[in-house]
């Protein structure tokens, strides 16, 4: 009877980690294309006081790749596969039913705006929040193109995240999608 009880709770083991393993990522919740070939992707930040803070965010994405993705400065603006540009510009959030701080869009290559001051506050993002959004971005750039559901992904849509990392569930997600 042991035997059995115990062959039993293997078994409920074994299910409950599957079940897990299945939300690990969520690759299959967004829609998602792999734009870039892994190595030396050219990146340009337009110059300011956020610049290194913007470089620092594709750091984030080559650690959460497990270093299968590498970006690399572009000798100019024009040469670079994803360009980063800041606005500093306010938004007031009552006239907008949901508040941007960041954008990609995609035409010849993703091309991402950053707005410096909180449209709540009025004042200049800190860098640790620029840093998030950013990180945001850059998963938007190379290719998640959705949102995440849950909270604690950098890929949830939201203001200003609740992480500025990467979660476990953004590192499945973007080792899927490139480095697999
Ligand atoms: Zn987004």
């Amino acid at each position: 009877m042991k035997k059995i009880l115990f062959g039993i709770f293997l078994i409920l083991c074994c299910l409950i980690q599957q079940a897990k393993a299945a939300n690990n990522d969520y690759l299959n919740e967004v829609n998602a294309h792999k734009l870039f070939g892994n190595n030396n992707i050219k990146v340009w930040v337009q110059n300011g006081t956020q610049q290194g803070t913007v470089y620092k965010a594709f750091l984030e994405w080559e650690r959460a790749s497990g270093n299968c993705i590498k970006f690399r400065l572009a000798n100019s603006e024009k040469t670079a596969q994803i360009k980063v540009y800041f606005v500093n510009q306010k938004i007031n959030p009552n006239t907008q039913r949901s508040v941007a701080v960041g954008y990609t869009t995609y035409s010849a290559t993703p091309v991402i705006q950053i707005i410096t001051i909180n449209p709540f506050t009025g004042k200049y993002f800190t860098q640790r929040q620029i840093f998030g959004i950013a990180v945001h971005e850059i998963g938007h750039a190379l290719g998640i193109m959705g949102h995440s559901s849950n909270p604690n992904d950098i890929m949830y849509h939201a203001t200003i995240p609740n992480s500025i990392f990467a979660s476990n569930r953004d590192y499945n997600t973007i080792r899927k999608l490139y480095c697999k």
